[in-house]
């Protein structure tokens, strides 16, 4: 049996980053550039007014209260998108709108709330009420970006303020990684698909609804292929349905129960990396590749306890199809919280003990959830991370400090 970190590391090495794809920008959102981006313009591509004011040349001789000098003659006005920039000589004044190109000649916009106005016969005029500074209200070229800036790095996430650089450069398309297909399986002669009705003694598969959800906010692409019987030719029948994909998830059959065949049928289709984990729970947890159409697919077969399925995924899985998709933060966020109950340990195995941490008056708390039992699916939603206990602490007592991944932070912060 290795142990947690051995089968992290195993599953992290052998994971291949995807090939990469272009998309439009608005599908580049959570996805991992695979390429350094450099800006192809400077941004402001020009000089050009950050308000609605006038737009005059300042000189040094100006004093706000001498009329012959704080006396400007307005001679045009200019938009954002004229394509004529107009000269302007001394003792002459453009209205200029926010993002209008500075004129040759200008060096300083006064708002307009800071100018007054006025009509000496046929000419319109303006004086300042305060006092212009050289530059003043001028936005510089390049005093965003200058071109061949990097702005995006290999393995970057992109977010929205990300998207609004790109499209400011006219970068309509980007190369990210490609996200991965996930085929999800269950298995089990006991499952029921949710929404239909129950037999005597069967229940609704939980776990084909809980991994695709964590693999769609993980950015991959759940398929749920369906429930296999606990039969080889099932399992097998089932399996074909899922040889395009990036990596399958299979749950439940994978342990040492008479009807357990999940191992028997990828032995014969594969390598299996590792099959038992000294972790709790989720110790039968099975990693191998299997030959898919033209591919090495790996497979994840997961136990069939719920509990055990969300904790493999979070621990194990997770890490892996985030690593397909090119991002470089594939490590979980852990703390370290100090316990206010103590954990029991008797598995003699590496345990992840569901806990709440909580966040009082900046300590942080984790009180653990009293049944570990791995069917008990409402423990996670009373629970924001896995406290880590190693394999050969029996009790890890009150007031202790734990290290805790944390897969919900929002009562944290
Ligand atoms: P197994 O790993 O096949 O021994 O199953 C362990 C436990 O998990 C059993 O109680 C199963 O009924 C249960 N189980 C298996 N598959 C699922 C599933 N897809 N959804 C919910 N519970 C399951
Ligand atoms: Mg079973």
């Amino acid at each position: 049996m290795i142990s947690a970190n051995e089968a992290k590391n195993i599953i992290i090495d052998s994971t291949i980053l995807l090939d990469p794809e272009k998309v439009c920008l608005i599908d580049s959102i959570n996805r991992f550039s695979s390429e350094d981006i450099k800006t192809k313009i400077n941004l402001p591509l020009w000089d050009n007014s950050s308000m609605d004011g006038f737009a005059f040349k300042l000189k040094e001789n100006f004093e706000l209260k001498n009329e012959s000098v704080n006396q400007f003659k307005i001679v045009g006005s200019l938009f954002p998108g004229d394509s004529y920039l107009p000269k302007i000589k001394d003792g002459e004044a453009i209205k200029i709108m926010t993002g209008a190109p500075i004129p040759y000649g200008a060096n300083c916009v006064i708002p307009i709330e800071n100018a007054k106005t006025f009509e000496i016969e046929d000419s319109s005029y303006v004086l300042f009420t305060t006092e212009p500074k050289l530059g003043n209200n001028i936005r510089r070229k390049g005093s965003d970006f200058i071109i061949g800036e990097n702005i995006i790095s290999v393995g970057q996430k992109i977010r929205p303020y990300d998207i609004a650089k790109l499209a400011a450069n006219g970068i309509a398309v980007i190369k990210v990684y490609s996200r991965p297909k996930i085929s999800i399986l269950a298995t089990g002669n006991e499952l029921v698909k949710p929404g239909m009705k129950l037999n005597k003694h069967t229940i609704y598969d939980s776990n084909s609804l809980s991994i695709a959800s964590m693999v769609k906010e993980a950015g991959g692409i759940p398929n749920i292929i369906g429930i296999a019987k606990d039969e080889i030719s099932s399992i097998e029948a089932n399996l074909r349905n899922a040889l395009d994909s990036d990596a399958i998830i299979c749950s439940a059959g994978v342990s040492v129960g008479d009807r357990d065949y999940i191992k028997d049928v990828i032995e014969d289709q594969g390598k299996i990396n590792f099959w038992a984990v000294n972790i709790q729970p989720g110790k039968p947890f099975l990693y191998s590749h299997i030959q898919g159409r033209g591919k090495s697919i790996p497979f994840f077969g997961l136990p069939g306890n719920p509990v055990s399925v969300m904790v493999l995924m979070i621990k194990y899985v997770i890490p892996s199809i985030i690593k397909m998709q090119g991002d470089n933060n594939i490590h979980p966020k852990t703390i370290i919280a100090k316990l206010d109950e103590q954990i029991v340990n008797n598995s003699k195995r590496n345990m992840f003990a569901r806990v709440k941490v909580k966040n009082i008056d900046g300590k942080l708390i984790a009180s653990p959830y009293q049944n570990h039992s791995s069917h008990i699916i409402s423990s996670f939603s009373e629970s924001n991370g896995l406290a880590n206990v190693p394999e050969n602490c029996k009790i890890l007592k009150a007031g202790a400090e734990v290290e805790v991944e944390v897969f919900d932070n929002s009562n944290i912060l």
